[in-house]
């Protein structure tokens, strides 16, 4: 079976969700179009955390997308980093910049969002159709999710300010299920 062209991983699939969020209340004719230009290369995208910038080139138009995604509170953070730090301790196999699919289920569990809902991010896009999220912003968050199932780090550092994937472990930390939990608890 070939991979999925959008979400080959969790990370990716979780913001495909995103846009196909926007066929919840029936088809969106702009879901095949921006596919399609994502599949092209159309969008050209420039990726830091917090914001993801793109130029959507249309019939030789190119359009300026911004998307703008609320950064993770303190706590999430501090959970998030706990849990990739020990997810990766457990998987030291993986490629740089992967991440096992185990992670994503972890976040999920303590619900700390990954992928942005359209309501919560902040879209702008110079183009002129009425329809909001307009084919450009799909074709950029389509294009997103193929470059966090390249490198589902991404996804992390998206939501993360400072984020610094190849710090190495605190010496102080310790994993809690390598503590003994009657002699860390006491008698
Ligand atoms: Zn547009």
């Amino acid at each position: 079976m070939m991979p999925a062209e959008f979400g080959a991983t969790p990370w990716g699939r979780i913001w495909v969700r995103t846009v196909e969020s926007t066929a919840a209340a029936g088809p969106n004719p702009a879901l095949p179009k921006a596919r399609s230009l994502a599949r092209n290369h159309a969008a050209t995208l420039t990726v830091e955390t917090g914001r993801v910038e793109a130029e959507v080139v249309v019939s030789g138009r190119t359009q300026q997308v911004r998307i703008d995604l609320p950064p993770w509170s303190d706590q999430e953070r501090a959970e998030a980093e706990r849990l990739v730090g020990k997810a990766l301790a457990e998987h030291q196999n993986l490629a740089a910049g992967d991440l096992p699919d185990s992670l994503e289920a972890d976040l999920r569990r303590e619900k700390i969002g990954v992928a942005v809902a359209l309501d919560d991010m902040d879209a702008a896009c110079d183009c002129r159709t009425r329809r909001r999220p307009c084919v450009h912003v799909l074709a950029t968050l389509y294009t997103l999710s193929q470059r966090i199932d390249e490198r589902p780090l991404l996804a992390v550092e998206l939501r993360s300010p400072g984020w610094e994937p190849a710090a190495p472990a605190d010496p102080d930390w310790t994993p809690l299920a390598d503590l003994d939990v009657e002699s860390f608890y006491g008698p």
